[in-house]
């Protein structure tokens, strides 16, 4: 039986992570009151709320650098006026998912793994997602559309890795990630649980105890795959959550999205690297952007993608050198530039 103290401890640090998520700052104004900047003075401009809100989670804001319009992690997340530039380049579905929505909530694109998208929102909004123009609405199932996605994946004994996405899939509940896993844990041919998440690093309260508890006793083998940019992001509370984790015996990796302005340079890239390791997660893919409207000014020519890793191969042990990739639309995997 738990000791009383213990599950004290548990249900404050379980509702620590859903307070964090509810009190999101989403007001431009308060965000640059926080980071005492002056509205007056703003290179960046405004633009484009009304179609990609502003979401920012306070243990991140915390980590950037206050007075500095440059900061690498505020400009993953200001709506800058440049979101305005159109591109012929830049597409609403980069990655055509619409095309392999086999059923709601489950993308199949890749031989022998799915996606699920296990929860319908974020808890922050990265201006140069791929996904802010995806329509979640009808990609949030109930119940009985999960069925539907278990019961193909079901009846398909070639998938064995389920890959929860999102949004972002800890977003979710404990008690709807309880249900999911038990579910998926109950389909023999499946092997691997993976989760893509950005929420260790923006929100680290969210690896609680009720959530280690359920990632320890599945016997799935539990992969995550973290989602980082810039050194900058990785703290001491950030550190304490990949310790839980690994504890527990879960893979960690991380990918990175390679962006302009914020850590398209060999020294930022190296050390991302060196600070992902020394909170015991490997450099796994280092992706170009993708082709979304509203983010020519993220955008990296693949050129420079491809000299940057380079140098960082000149400079690393290849085991902290990401790979670096792009999604092609209908490819049957990421391409692997170098
Ligand atoms: S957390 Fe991931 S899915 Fe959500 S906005 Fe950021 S990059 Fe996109």
């Amino acid at each position: 039986m738990t000791d009383p103290a213990l599950q004290l401890i548990q249900s404050d640090t379980a509702e620590k992570w859903q307070q964090i998520l509810a009190d999101l700052i989403t007001d431009p104004k308060e965000l640059l009151e926080i980071l005492e900047l002056d509205a007056r003075q703003n290179p960046l401009g405004e633009h484009g709320l009304e179609e990609f809100a502003l979401k920012a989670p306070r243990p991140f804001v915390a980590r950037i650098r206050k007075s500095d319009w440059h900061d690498p992690l505020l400009l993953q997340i200001w709506p800058d006026q440049r979101e305005a530039l159109a591109s012929k380049a830049l597409s609403k579905d980069p990655l055509q998912e619409s095309r392999f929505n086999a059923a709601p909530g489950l993308l199949h694109k890749y031989q022998g793994r799915v996606l699920l998208t296990a929860a319908p929102h974020c808890a922050i909004h990265c201006r140069y997602c791929f996904r802010r123009h995806f329509d979640y609405a009808a990609n949030t199932p109930g119940r009985q559309q999960w069925r539907q996605a278990l019961d193909q994946i079901q009846q398909d004994s070639s998938i064995h890795e389920v890959i929860l996405s999102g949004g972002d899939p800890l977003a979710a509940s404990d008690r709807l990630l309880a249900w999911l896993i038990d579910e998926l844990e109950a389909i023999d041919h499946l092997t691997t649980l993976r989760i893509h998440t950005r929420l260790p690093v923006v929100i680290p309260q969210r690896i609680s105890p009720p959530l280690l508890e359920l990632l320890a006793r599945t016997r799935l083998r539990v992969v995550l795959v973290a989602h980082c940019n810039h050194a900058q992001e990785l703290d001491q509370a950030v550190s304490g959550a990949f310790s839980e984790l690994a504890a527990i015996g879960v893979t960690l990796l991380n990918q990175s999205v390679l962006l302009a302005e914020v850590n398209d340079n060999v020294d930022a890239l190296c050390k991302l690297s060196d600070a992902l390791f020394a909170q015991g997660v490997l450099p796994y893919y280092l992706h170009l952007p993708d082709q979304v409207a509203g983010t020519s000014h993220f955008q990296v020519q693949e050129e420079q993608g491809i000299a940057l890793v380079r140098a960082m191969r000149a400079r690393m042990p290849g085991y902290l050198v990401p790979r670096l990739a792009r999604e092609i639309p209908g490819a049957d995997s990421k391409t692997l530039l170098l």
